[in-house]
């Protein structure tokens, strides 16, 4: 058991960082509206456009393609819809809701492999055989960290006239992304999965590339997202982009934390091993229990992690992700275990602790 919580949920939120607390704080105590002519207006216009700055340069894209949004979820959102016209829209199997929910009900779904990746051929094939396509892909996946070959992807996309949108909510200052590295369309991230505060987020468009708006208003954002820009978490979400992309996160405590769960409990496999993965990410398939016991069994023993796939009721849905996987009946076994950026060494040792604890209450329980 351990004394203060273990918290190891960071693919849901992660905690703030210094940097984006310094920035929030400093722009809270300022008054002023970016698009105010006078003088507070054009200090808080600054403060903007240097984060719209910061944020083009760590992700790849020009500045004047930068639209900042409320979070991961309407930026994914606006992509989708402000893209799709006069497109099919091909959405990845393994997709979060943002995405998945934002396509048009006529969208068609890309498989992934087993290993999670999705498959190419697959990919081409529904590129093939229509017209022009939108194609909604994610760089890491959140419950299990598997890593798409974006870069294929993107490749595949242009030889088909198709637009591709990356959802790189999870992968952004975890692992390299870049817009124009990748050469696709356009790119969600989120301030709140960086280390910013919740509130913020951000959608990259390539040179060029033009969308319909979602939200109609003053004309901020160059016309493409209506309403008063929350210039505090704006401000803190570029302050932990530039934290997370200068100090990304090595995989040492997460493969240590496996191996010792596989010590205990051999049976236990992480999902996606075999794919390149996010460092931070594990999800333990995990035979003897359904994920929601042992996320309550975890929290009593004060670890924090999460099953696959959490609605905003608290409940546990079976994991989708798992379930496009081929993983069957296993798919509500996945326990997501995702490390914060200032997770200390002893993570895995502690989290070994409670895991023995854990399965020593099940097992009384059974008996
Ligand atoms: N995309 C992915 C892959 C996510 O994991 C999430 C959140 O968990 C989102 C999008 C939504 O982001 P936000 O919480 O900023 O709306």
């Amino acid at each position: 058991m351990t004394d203060c919580p273990l918290y190891l949920d960071a693919n849901a939120t992660e905690p703030l960082r210094p940097q984006a607390r310094a920035a929030l704080l400093e722009v809270l105590q300022r008054v002023g509206n970016p698009s105010s002519v006078h003088q507070a207006g054009r200090q808080a216009r600054r403060v903007l456009e240097q984060a719209r700055e910061a944020i083009a340069g760590l992700f790849g894209a020009p500045p004047a393609g930068v639209v900042f949004t409320s979070g991961g979820t309407e930026a994914n959102a606006l992509a989708i819809r402000g893209l799709a016209a006069g497109r099919r829209v091909l959405v990845g199997a393994s997709e979060h809701a943002a995405v998945r929910e934002a396509a048009p009900g006529a969208s068609a779904s890309i498989p992934v492999l087993p290993d999670g990746q999705v498959d190419l051929e697959a990919l081409s094939a529904l590129l093939i055989e229509g017209g022009p396509a939108l194609v909604a892909l994610m760089a890491a996946n959140n419950e299990t960290g598997v890593l798409h070959p974006v870069a294929e992807v993107a490749a595949l996309c242009r030889a088909h006239g198709a637009l591709l949108h990356v959802d790189a909510v999870q992968a952004a200052g975890r692992v390299p992304v870049s817009l124009a590295g990748w050469g696709a369309d356009s790119l969600a991230v989120s301030g709140h999965k960086l280390g910013g505060a919740p509130g913020a987020g951000a959608l990259l468009l390539r040179p060029g590339l033009d969308l319909t708006p979602l939200i109609h208003g003053g004309g901020q954002e160059r016309g493409r997202r209506g309403g008063t820009e929350a210039l505090p978490a704006i401000a803190a979400m570029a302050a932990a982009a530039e934290a997370a992309c200068a100090a990304p996160a090595s995989p040492a405590l997460r493969d240590r934390l496996e191996s010792l769960v596989r010590d205990a409990s051999p049976e236990v496999q992480a999902v996606g091993a075999e794919a390149p993965r996010l460092p931070n990410t594990s999800c333990l398939l995990v035979p003897f229990a359904r994920a929601e016991t042992l996320v309550i069994a975890l929290d009593l023993m004060g670890v924090q992690v999460s099953a696959g796939a959490a609605c905003s009721s608290g409940k546990v849905a079976e994991s989708q992700v798992l379930r496009a996987m081929g993983l069957g009946e296993l798919a509500g076994h996945g326990l997501r275990v995702s490390l914060p950026w200032n997770a200390l060494p002893d993570v895995p040792e502690r989290f070994a602790q409670a895991w023995a604890a854990m399965q020593a209450r099940l097992s009384r329980r059974a008996a």
